[in-house]
């Protein structure tokens, strides 16, 4: 898939399903080093309201009720700052935040109606308070702004049912900024989705870019070195079997002396398409430089990676290659030993590698 070409939709989202949940899933686990302790700090936040709510909710009972209100916004944000760490469903978490939010605008509406006479205007900040907290927290864009307008839509109907005697001038003001503040917080959160997420692919394409070879689209070098010592520790840490084979093409100057160099490329193409119909998805297939390419066996011992060299150098024998025609290759084959580093596994298939070549080429040799 060319990752450039993802496009992003309406909602700030990836088209494709599958990397939006895999870019969701890697933001969210960045976020989380700031969202615990945020979620913390909204939950005692909402705690100290209660000393307003003390003082403007003339009703004893109707305090205690929107204390009570408050606790348990208090006890869910504390469950979220306690559970979060163990979500391993980062969408479920976007259905979190969005119920958290949910209770946050069901206590404001029922604190407001505790009230005796609230101020109207007073309570339209609030409610812009929290739509922009509802924009920066990170959720799905279309949950926030659904949750945005509920809320907002609320507190309007609210306000002209409960509050009495406001002016009508007053009361269109209030609803005209919050929609502003709506607006704008729709426009920036939706900016901000939409640059993470082209910052996530240009980062993924560049990666991506570092560890391929061009021509072949197998890793490079690079990458080659980093999965061998990864493989290599795995193997010695678990005891499990660890082999490498080295392919070489023979007489592969000849295919470019005889039919120029494009020839030569288009080779080395069919080949990597012949060997990747042949390996199993956990082997790590690279370019080792012009037209050696080696095979990372994990959990393979020297016995079934011959088996798997001579069924590639038969496959090669028995293919049609394009322009160039039938052509073979000779191939090394080693098992990593307790002993072994990356220098010694390499220069023991390296040697028989070269002992295939000396033997008269079409071989597969072992150590
Ligand atoms: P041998 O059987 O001993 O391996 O002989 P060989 O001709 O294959 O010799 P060697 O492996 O030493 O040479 C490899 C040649 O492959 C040299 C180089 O010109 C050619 N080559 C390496 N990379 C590429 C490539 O990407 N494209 C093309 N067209 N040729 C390449
Ligand atoms: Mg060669
Ligand atoms: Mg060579």
């Amino acid at each position: 898939m060319n990752m450039l070409g993802s496009k992003i939709n309406y909602i700030a989202e990836f088209s494709d399903r599958e990397l939006e949940i895999e870019f969701f899933n890697q933001y969210i686990q960045k976020a989380m080093k700031y969202i615990r302790p945020i979620m913390l700090c909204l939950g005692i936040f909402n705690m100290l309201f209660v000393i307003p709510d003390y003082f403007f909710i003339g009703n004893l009972s109707a305090f205690i009720r929107a204390a009570a209100g408050r606790a348990i916004l208090f006890m869910l944000a504390l469950a979220l700052y306690l559970g979060i760490k163990r979500t391993d469903n980062y969408r479920r978490f976007a259905v979190w935040i969005t119920l958290g939010e949910i209770a946050v605008v069901i206590l404001f509406f029922y604190v407001l109606n505790c009230y005796e006479n609230p101020d109207y205007l007073i309570q339209a900040f609030g409610v812009m308070i929290i739509l922009m907290v509802f924009c920066m927290v990170p959720n799905r864009w279309i949950y926030s702004m659904v949750m945005a307008v509920i809320a907002s839509a609320g507190f309007l109907i609210l306000s002209k049912l409960l509050i009495e005697g406001i002016e009508a001038r007053e009361f269109w003001a209030g609803a005209v900024y919050i929609w502003i503040v709506i607006i704008l917080s729709a426009i920036l959160s939706f900016r901000s989705n939409y640059i993470e997420r082209i910052w996530y692919i240009n980062n993924k394409e560049l990666t991506k870019l570092s560890i391929t070879d061009p021509l072949s689209g197998v890793f490079n070098r690079v990458k080659f070195n980093e999965e061998l010592k990864k493989w290599m520790e795995y193997a010695k840490r678990y005891s499990t079997d660890f082999s490498v084979a080295i392919i070489d093409f023979d007489d592969f100057k000849k295919i470019n002396d005889n039919y120029g160099h494009l020839a030569g490329d288009r080779v080395i193409v069919e080949f990597v398409s012949l060997v990747n119909k042949n390996i199993r998805k956990s082997d790590i297939f690279a370019r080792w430089g012009g037209e050696e390419f080696i095979l990372l066996l994990p959990n393979t011992n020297i016995k079934q990676a011959v088996e798997l060299a001579e069924r590639i150098r038969r496959n090669i024998e028995k293919h049609e290659f394009y322009i160039a025609g039938k052509l073979t290759c000779s191939i090394g084959v080693a098992q990593m030993s307790p002993g072994d580093d990356e220098t010694t596994l390499l220069k023991k298939v390296d040697n028989v590698l070269y002992a295939a070549k000396k033997a008269g080429k079409n071989k597969v040799i072992s150590f």
